[in-house]
């Protein structure tokens, strides 16, 4: 609809992907409940950034989710307020111990910043945030993992394979996922196998992990 092609347009955005949900302009229109419309307005937030005006109702709607978008736009919240959602829509929490929201991130530095800021949001649910990461005390995080269990869990690769080895944790509760700057995650190993140009791999390693995605992109970034 017309109302709909205008904010996109106002916004520079670009959406592909059949059904796509519509963005919503205010925090409002978000579906979320009170205790998390709270922690945001307490936060200061008075308005969702461009990705999260589209992002989050995409997410929401049950979809997966290529987004781009640039440096300090707010994509973390825009993946974390819809995973919050998602876990406490589950029936029986209680049952397990490994997480149901997963965050896999390239290096420390951006799993602790993720952390930080799940850890914000996720408390107005009581929900457990953790991160694993190199660099860092292994019995630590085993520690961390194991009494009782998380529901969120934020990590680089190589720290959570090591931390299902210990069998401090599992995933298969997964059911969440989130490849935080995949674009530098691929870019660790796996991306060897593809041939294009860089940002081409990625999109076609994107398109291999996810089902039928929408594609969000905001500015030129990834055209
Ligand atoms: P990105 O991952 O896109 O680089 P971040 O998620 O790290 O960006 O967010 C950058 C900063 O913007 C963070 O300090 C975050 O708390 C803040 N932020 C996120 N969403 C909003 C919003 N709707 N309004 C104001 N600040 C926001
Ligand atoms: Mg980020």
């Amino acid at each position: 609809d017309e109302r709909v092609k205008e904010i996109r347009r106002e916004l520079d955005m670009h959406v592909s992907g059949a059904d796509v949900a519509k963005p919503c302009i205010s925090f409002a229109h978000f579906g979320f409940d009170e205790a998390l419309l709270n922690v945001i307005i307490k936060h200061g937030y008075s308005e969702p950034t461009g990705i999260q005006k589209q992002a989050v109702p995409v997410a929401m709607s049950g979809r997966d989710i290529i987004g781009i978008a640039k440096t300090g736009s707010g994509k973390t919240a825009a993946f974390i307020w819809p995973m919050l959602i998602h876990i406490m829509d589950q029936e029986e929490l209680q049952k397990g111990e490994g997480p149901i929201g997963l965050i896999l991130a390239p290096t420390r530095e951006l799993a602790s910043q993720i952390y930080t800021e799940a850890k914000k949001f996720a408390k107005s649910y009581g929900l457990r945030v953790a991160a694993v990461y190199g660099g860092a005390s292994k019995m630590d995080q085993f520690k961390e993992l194991r009494p009782g269990g998380i529901e969120i869990l934020v990590g680089t690769p190589g720290r959570l394979i090591d931390m299902v080895k210990m069998k401090a944790t599992n995933f298969r509760r997964v059911s969440f996922l989130v490849l935080d700057e995949a674009d530098r995650m691929f870019d660790l190993g796996f991306a060897l196998l593809f041939s294009a140009t860089f940002p081409k791999k990625v999109e076609i390693l994107a398109r291999e992990v996810t089902a039928e995605p929408v594609r969000i992109s905001i500015g030129s970034v990834g055209q």
